[in-house]
């Protein structure tokens, strides 16, 4: 049985007084599933410190491929785990889209979280051009067999996949729960290819304009083991509300 897991990503969004009020408000919440709170770089110390002891885990957004040296502007995942960040969101499309963040780039930059000891959350998912040419399958197994070239299943069974459609995120047009579970199980299929039993043992979040009204008829799905949440996670209420729907 795998247990459910809720992750915010607060994206570039947030401010000191808008942080501490979120964290106030979501010291009240008890949640049935693990909850991961990913903010922006340079309040993770702030949301660390204010989410210690609670019920939830602190994330980061990205990191860098790279060891601690001369890459003026990026973050080393040692610096992340040195701030208690115990996840790491990696693939994320806006930075596929925007940053030029290749299949091979990702996974690496899952293989430099698992070996510093955080938990990636690997993004996959494919563009509304490529679902409208049938090539959903074919986009998400190679994004996934990029990263199983540097990653076993039994390391990603201690982290998380999310399956994230582009043309789902941020626009409130979501995957239906059977279209959303059709690439779930096609994901989970590609695991077990390799490593069955740790294929069971992964959490495969589903991510795209989740919110409290769709969340549970999701997560009901046999193969949708959580989300990851954008623009609803931003408050803490109807983040709650998500996280109870993952009972
Ligand atoms: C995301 O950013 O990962 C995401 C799923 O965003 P949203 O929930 O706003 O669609």
């Amino acid at each position: 049985m795998r247990r459910k897991l809720v992750a915010a990503n607060w994206k570039m969004n947030g401010s000191s007084a808008s942080n501490a009020q979120w964290v106030t408000a979501w010291r009240r919440v008890s949640p049935p599933c693990d909850v991961v709170v990913c903010a922006p770089f340079v309040y993770l110390a702030q949301v660390g410190e204010a989410l210690a002891a609670g019920s939830a885990q602190l994330g980061a957004q990205n990191l860098s491929e790279q060891t601690p040296g001369a890459f003026t502007g990026e973050v080393a995942g040692e610096m992340l785990a040195d701030l208690g960040c115990r996840w790491v969101i990696v693939g994320h499309s806006e930075r596929r889209a925007m940053y030029g963040e290749t299949n091979e780039l990702v996974a690496k930059k899952a293989a430099r979280a698992i070996a510093l000891g955080l938990k990636p959350i690997v993004c996959v998912g494919e563009t509304l051009a490529e679902r409208d040419g049938g090539r959903t399958l074919e986009v998400v197994s190679a994004q996934m067999a990029a990263v199983l070239a540097q990653c076993t299943v039994a390391q990603l069974a201690e982290a998380a996949i999310a399956y994230e459609p582009v043309w789902a995120i941020g626009t409130g047009r979501t995957a239906t729960p059977a279209q959303a579970q059709e690439v779930h199980a096609a994901v989970r299929a590609q695991l077990a290819q390799a490593d069955a039993p740790a294929a069971q043992r992964t959490r495969i979040l589903y991510g795209g304009s989740v919110k409290p009204a769709n969340a549970g008829e999701l997560f009901a799905q046999p193969d949708i083991d959580g989300g990851l949440i954008g623009g609803a996670s931003l408050v803490a209420a109807d983040f709650a509300a998500i996280c109870a729907a993952a009972k």
